[in-house]
């Protein structure tokens, strides 16, 4: 018996660009043979620079794209094979996704109301007083008036409305949700909110959560567990007091640099990159970081490393480890 959620194994997802000059599309590999377990009822954050492939991995486990190759088990079901009708609907109770802009991710036409009521009318066989009291409980649960729900999404704040589109993720009482950059187009002054408020429903609805964010002082104070993705790989993955307190990875070292501390005895030097970073349609040979590493040795340029465990929860990419 395991206690995971979700299983991706070796995952990869492609894109076609543009076309070059010979007339070709290029390919790009967002996301590069991807392993990693979300065990049930912890957030499991992913964090690295934009462009690591970090929201399409996201996607690719909301079925919003498709995957090239691999595998991603939710309950021992692989949901890369989903297809009908049916098995999708029952896939989106489970599985709920916020975005980052709540500007446009809430229909501007209906009310808050219709919007939260929306899923159940068509997911579910509910009479109407079960419904208006689920939109209610979901509503209040968020922080928001139950007379929010006569209102339209643009007489609301930003904050506001990404508290809608939370309720609106948790309507069908789902196991698992995907949080992409929920807090980055707010106010630092309201993220605080919304990040408590991601906690505590955690807790109150026994949820599983898989967050994204560039931001790592967020990632800090919210997750249980992080992996590191460069290139789209993880490259290294441990408990979050793990990698705050004893990253391995050259890659994380320079990540965790730039994050400001409370107490200034607790800063570390800035690690600034140097080096190119490579095109995701151009990757490099060997360790797709060796372009940027301060340590780089001839190895690192020609074989790509092998996973190293530190832990039997903590572990990274490096030959600098073995
Ligand atoms: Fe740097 Fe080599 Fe480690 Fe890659 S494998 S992070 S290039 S030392």
């Amino acid at each position: 018996m395991t206690n995971n959620l979700v299983e991706i194994k070796n995952l990869e997802v492609i894109y076609e660009s543009k076309k070059n000059i010979f007339g070709n599309p290029q390919i790009i590999h967002a996301v590069n043979g991807v392993t990693l377990d979300i065990k049930k009822g912890e957030i499991l954050a992913i964090a690295g620079e934009s462009g690591c492939g970090k929201s399409t991995l996201a996607k690719a486990v909301m079925k919003l794209i498709s995957s090239k190759s691999g595998e991603i088990l939710l309950e021992d079901k692989n949901i890369l094979e989903i297809t009908g009708r049916e098995e999708l609907k029952d896939f989106y109770k489970k599985v709920q996704m916020i975005f980052q802009n709540p500007y446009s991710s809430l229909n501007p036409k209906m009310k808050i109301g219709q919007i939260l009521r929306e899923p159940l009318e068509i997911n579910t066989k509910l009479k109407k007083e079960e419904i208006d009291k689920i939109v209610e409980e979901k509503i209040s649960k968020t922080g928001l008036d139950k007379s929010s729900l006569n209102l339209y999404p643009h007489e609301f704040s930003g904050g506001q409305r990404q508290r809608i589109a939370i309720a609106r993720s948790l309507i069908l009482n789902p196991e698992f949700i995907i949080a992409d950059e929920p807090v980055s187009a707010l106010d630092v002054s309201i993220q605080a909110q919304i990040i408590n408020l991601l906690k505590q429903l955690k807790e109150d609805y026994n949820l599983t959560f898989l967050f994204i964010s560039h931001d790592l002082s967020v990632i800090k104070y919210l997750s249980d567990r992080i992996a590191i993705m460069y290139l789209g790989e993880i490259i290294e993955l441990g408990n979050t007091d793990e990698i705050f307190k004893d990253p391995k990875h050259p890659y994380t070292k320079a990540l965790l640099s730039s994050v400001p501390e409370l107490n200034p005895q607790n800063s570390k030097e800035h690690i600034k990159l140097t080096g190119e970073l490579p095109s995701p349609e151009n990757l490099p040979q060997g360790c797709k970081f060796h372009t940027r590493c301060p340590f780089v040795m001839d190895i690192c340029k020609k074989e790509h490393p092998q996973e190293t465990a530190f832990s039997p929860t903590h572990n990274c990419k490096c030959f600098l480890y073995g």
